[in-house]
């Protein structure tokens, strides 16, 4: 009987491993053979690109399979963040991020941070710089900084800490002589300071994330004041290379991020979460902003992977975002973007290179 019970068991065990498996397989495979977004990750994967941000907590067989099989390299970007428990304490980050560096196969690649929260401590700059010496040594190829520096910090007077501040030029020094990159998330969205908007890309986030939605709030800094402390950091430390993540934060303006290209050679931007905004611009004007400054754009998506996220969600998500930009930057294909019909980009293939791929190796080296 035991026997019986024990064996029946192992058969219902045995059956739901099986089930599961068969679950999981279509969502790790590519899309279906011959459909828009298999062409789009066939054209993807042949020009070997590299995701210069995103966010990933673990790994799996099928993640890193869909990694190997997109031929796909990924910079994992990592942020303190206090109202996040998970994100509170940096060197348990570094160390899980490292490791999962090593098991990547050279898939991964880290970028990591120091912890802007311990601003006031007497010792900031240089313990930020010692450990940051330390995640280089151990390979880390970049740094950021995240927008809780000039939107959620403050000092000893009660005054949010800007990116220009005295404490942390040491920090950036440190970077530059290292020959690292410095990944900067400044500000957020016009819309963040703006009213409310449901028809801009970013609303929805301000919705869930409430935390970072400042209109109206008294005595809160600008956001041109929190872009121009960034902009003093690109001036003060003219061997720093910085990538302004998220379109540099001037999401809607490319006029003005073509200003900043040309006035700091040390600049360059992603196009981390910001991809809706350009398009829903005047098709005409993205491509010749994109090809005037072919140089200067590195691809990335924000794209995370959350220790609980169910991995078949995740795998499509994350495929279907990067056959969905491939087609607008690469294709003429018609996209509905925000319920909008957008039309695909079409731009040539060296300049398709550069953005999905050789700028990143060229704005942080070690990629
Ligand atoms: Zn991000």
């Amino acid at each position: 009987m035991i026997d019986l019970s024990r064996s029946i068991v192992q058969v219902i065990l045995g059956f739901s491993i099986a089930l599961t498996a068969t679950a999981q397989a279509p969502t790790s495979a590519p899309p279906p053979a011959g459909s828009t977004d298999e062409v789009a990750l066939r054209a993807f994967t042949a020009i070997h690109p590299i995701d210069v941000h995103v966010h990933v907590f673990k790994t799996d067989p099928a993640f890193q399979k869909m990694l190997e099989r997109l031929d796909l390299k990924l910079l994992n970007i990592l942020v303190t963040d206090d109202t996040n428990p998970k994100r509170k304490d940096l060197q348990r980050q570094i160390d899980d991020a490292q490791a999962l560096v090593q098991s990547s196969h050279g898939h991964i690649a880290l970028c990591t941070t120091f912890d802007p929260y311990k601003f006031d401590s007497a010792s900031f700059s240089t313990d930020a710089a010692n450990q940051l010496d330390r995640d280089f040594a151990k390979g880390a190829l970049a740094v950021k900084v995240w927008k809780n520096v000039g939107m959620e910090i403050k000092n000893s007077n009660g005054q949010y800490v800007m990116a220009d501040d005295p404490k942390f030029q040491p920090i950036y020094e440190d970077i530059a002589a290292h020959g690292k990159t410095l990944m900067t998330h400044q500000a957020e969205p016009d819309v963040a300071w703006g009213p409310p908007d449901a028809a801009d890309p970013s609303w929805s986030y301000y919705q869930e994330n409430p935390q970072w939605y400042v209109a109206n709030r008294p005595g809160f800094p600008s956001k041109q004041r929190i872009l121009d402390a960034r902009d003093h950091v690109l001036a003060n430390h003219p061997k720093l290379r910085m990538v302004g993540v998220h379109l540099g934060s001037m999401e809607r303006d490319l006029d003005n991020i073509a200003s900043h290209l040309d006035k700091y050679p040390n600049f360059a931007i992603d196009t981390a979460a910001r991809m809706e905004y350009l398009m829903l611009m005047p098709p005409e004007k993205v491509s010749a902003f994109l090809i005037k400054y072919q140089d200067r754009v590195l691809y990335g998506t924000d794209l995370d992977l959350h220790a609980d996220a169910d991995l078949p969600d995740a795998l499509t998500e994350w495929q279907s975002r990067y056959a969905r930009d491939w087609k607008f930057l690469a294709t003429g294909e018609t996209l509905t973007v925000e319920g909008k019909q957008v039309r695909g980009l079409n731009l040539p293939q060296p300049v398709l290179q550069k953005i999905f791929r050789s700028n990143a190796i060229r704005w942080i080296p070690g990629l």
